[in-house]
């Protein structure tokens, strides 16, 4: 009976690798291998994407032009330093849904998630609570109980946490609740557009509106989103957002991170900045000045000049995302995670759970999986089998297909192998 199952599924995987108009794309990223020489089943671009072939060639291209021009490749460069974070503006407005002036890559992401707040968090003895998931990933929670009491609030009366009330998801109904209870309290929301844990997408829009129905400023962490769903940050009307670029991104590990101000905030010399010369008018920045005169759009956030070769990473991932669309890519995704899911049901479903919420709108392409019996064992044989993917602790295996260059193949290898190590 199980053999059926497989037998169809895996001619349904072939089947829809054939037709998938993005099965080259593959091709264009270094698949790492297992060690017997075959291919890794790599399901773990959640945590880092892999690397595109053509990186090498962005990067060793900066090498070569500071060889040859030591200092001087701030002008000569091939691609000048100077402006070197500017290349990567077009594509990053695209892929957030941003206007140019409304984004910049610049360090990480939890150090972009400070300086934001010293920007929009304000707060005020009566509105001064932060907003943010009850499971919100570490960092994220850490910046922002520090945040508060930096501003000498007391994160155990100033923090607002959003519940999960469903299994480990967050329902519409529980973030209107937390809006009309606390709403007139909150300063800052700020939270992840797909959560880390559970991979549930929130509906960015509507919480935007309601935040700002309330009169809260509203932020989020895009670490799981960004090049994972289709994103349009500007109709949107969110605030703020900040994104790392080392998961869906693919720019390597601890790559430059970016950051998006909606343009109603981006000039604006009327909120707090923390300052540094890359965020000053360019005409006259090597004016060396002493009075600070921001750069009227998102590049103003920016501190120092940026270190150039995770940028010429970024800059090789950011045109592959470029050259297909953040629609094309989420289409297959889409496919590719229903896939899974399907596959899941049907082969698995005795021995575990699938708690990312099953309607492909409410979630990105991962799927997070509590494992019901000797989850941790599982894991390790996974791992020693080949498939790569992400350990939870005390059960929770977390897989996520990547439609850059996982196939169908892929999702049902994984599953074919899942099931043989959980029925064992
Ligand atoms: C991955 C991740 C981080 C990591 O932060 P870094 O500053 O890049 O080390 C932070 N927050 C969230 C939500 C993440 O998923």
């Amino acid at each position: 009976m199980t053999n059926d199952v497989f037998a169809s599924l895996e001619e349904t995987a072939r089947a829809e690798d054939a037709r998938d108009p993005l099965r080259d794309v593959r091709g264009q990223f270094h698949i790492p291998q297992h060690s017997g020489g075959s291919e890794q089943i790599y399901l773990c671009g959640n945590s880092l994407g892999l690397q595109p072939k053509a990186t090498a060639a962005y990067v060793n291209e900066v090498l070569e032009d500071w060889q040859q021009y030591g200092v001087e490749g701030h002008f000569k460069a091939k691609h000048a330093w100077l402006p070197y974070h500017e290349y990567l503006t077009g594509q990053t407005a695209r892929l957030v849904g941003a206007k140019p002036e409304e984004v910049v890559a610049m360090n990480s992401l939890t150090v972009n998630l400070h300086l934001l707040m010293v920007s929009f968090y304000r707060p005020t003895a009566a509105r001064h609570k932060i907003l943010i998931e009850k499971k919100a990933f570490p960092s994220d929670r850490y910046a922002v109980e520090s945040q508060l009491r930096y501003h000498g609030y007391d994160p155990a009366e100033a923090l607002v946490l959003l519940e999960p009330d469903d299994g480990a998801l967050i329902s519409d109904a529980a973030i209107e609740d937390a809006f009309e209870r606390h709403g007139e309290e909150i300063a800052l929301v700020l939270i992840g557009g797909v959560q880390y844990y559970s991979g549930q997408l929130f509906d960015m829009k509507r919480i935007a509106e309601l935040g700002h129905s309330h009169g809260c400023t509203v932020g989020f962490d895009l670490a799981h989103a960004a090049g994972n769903v289709p994103l349009h940050l500007h109709d949107w009307d969110v605030d703020f957002a900040a994104w790392c670029s080392y998961k869906y991104l693919n720019a390597g590990p601890g790559s430059t991170a970016g950051i998006f101000v909606h343009e109603r905030h981006a000039g604006r010399t009327d909120i707090p900045r923390f300052a540094g010369w890359w965020g000053h008018d360019k005409e006259t920045r090597f004016q060396m000045g002493t009075e600070f005169v921001p750069i009227p759009t998102a590049e103003s956030w920016q501190l120092s000049n940026p270190p150039i070769l995770p940028l010429a990473a970024l800059r090789a991932s950011l045109d592959i995302f470029d050259a297909h669309g953040m629609e094309a890519l989420r289409t297959k995704s889409e496919k590719l995670t229903g896939f899974l899911l399907e596959a899941l049901d049907a082969a698995c479903s005795q021995y575990c759970t699938v708690f990312t919420p099953r309607e492909p709108a409410r979630r990105g392409c991962q799927l997070s999986i509590k494992v019901h019996e000797n989850g941790k064992a599982v894991f390790d044989a996974l791992i020693e089998r080949g498939v790569i993917c992400d350990w939870r602790e005390p059960d929770i295996i977390r897989i996520a297909p990547v439609p850059l260059y996982n196939t169908f193949q892929d999702a049902f290898n994984f599953v074919r192998i899942f099931h043989e190590l959980l029925r064992t």
